[in-house]
């Protein structure tokens, strides 16, 4: 049987762990020629898309990253991985090529880095599979709760009213939202949380005055 790990949320954190998940089985094993599937990764993820999560979501070009892209992508390299993918339809060299070429700015938009781990997660699945290592991505899938079935076993209910038995868990859910203010909650002007900053801005009437409440990277956002 394979070993199952469930990795729940896939955005920069979820598809880190397969990329370091990846990196440490590849290292045990050279060859794996006989097909034999040695561990399943399974990444739940309640978005339709694995990789951007909620940071670099959002589709405005103004709202960029916060560190410079060399660091950002440094964070997520894996010289194993760039041999071992191949690219079987361009399509994810074009998409690379398309964050490198924001040459003009060391901050592109956060969206490009979206992109780019989008790729990443893409590249990973592909090596893995030369190894004998599955990596699935439910999209679209939330996970409800997660029980402990035994020392080693553990069961996930999602929206999609499927259980799940793994042996490891991993969370990589993000941010929570402030538990401060919720009574205002479903108040006409109030928005306890600014993402998805798109449905957010177009609820504003212009004329209107906004208050931000905090004054760090979100409220420059
Ligand atoms: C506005 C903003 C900008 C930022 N900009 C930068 C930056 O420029 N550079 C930098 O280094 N860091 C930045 N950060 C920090 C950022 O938090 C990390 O870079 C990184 O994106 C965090 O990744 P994560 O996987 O932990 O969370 P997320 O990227 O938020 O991913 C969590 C994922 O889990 C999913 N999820 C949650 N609960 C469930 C569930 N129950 N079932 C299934 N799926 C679930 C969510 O849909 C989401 O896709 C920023 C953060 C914010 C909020």
């Amino acid at each position: 049987m394979p070993t199952q790990i469930a990795v729940i949320g896939g955005g920069a954190g979820g598809v880190a762990m397969c990329l370091k998940l990846y990196d440490q089985i590849s290292q045990k094993i050279v060859n794996n020629n006989s097909g034999e599937v040695v561990a399943e990764i399974t990444v739940f993820e309640k978005a339709a898309v694995v990789g951007p999560g909620l940071p670099y979501s959002s589709p405005y070009k103004c709202h960029m990253l916060n560190f410079p892209k060399k660091i950002m992508m440094g964070v997520f390299d894996s010289t194993a991985l760039d041999n071992a993918a191949e690219p079987d339809n361009g399509s994810v060299e074009e998409r690379e090529t398309i964050y490198n070429s924001y040459q003009e700015t060391v901050f592109p938009p956060r969206h490009l880095y979206g992109e780019f781990l989008a790729n990443r997660a893409e590249q990973v699945q592909k090596a893995a599979k030369k190894i004998g290592v599955v990596i699935n991505f439910r999209k679209g899938t939330e996970v409800l709760n997660v029980k402990k079935l035994s020392e080693n076993q553990l069961q996930l209910e999602t929206s999609t009213e499927e259980t799940f038995i793994a042996n490891y868990v991993v969370l990589a859910t993000g941010h929570m939202e402030s538990s401060r203010y919720r009574e205002l909650k479903g108040s006409k002007g109030y928005h306890h949380n600014p993402f998805d900053a798109k449905k957010a801005l177009e609820s504003f009437d212009p004329k209107k005055d906004v208050v931000i409440i905090g004054t760090r990277k979100t409220a420059i956002d």
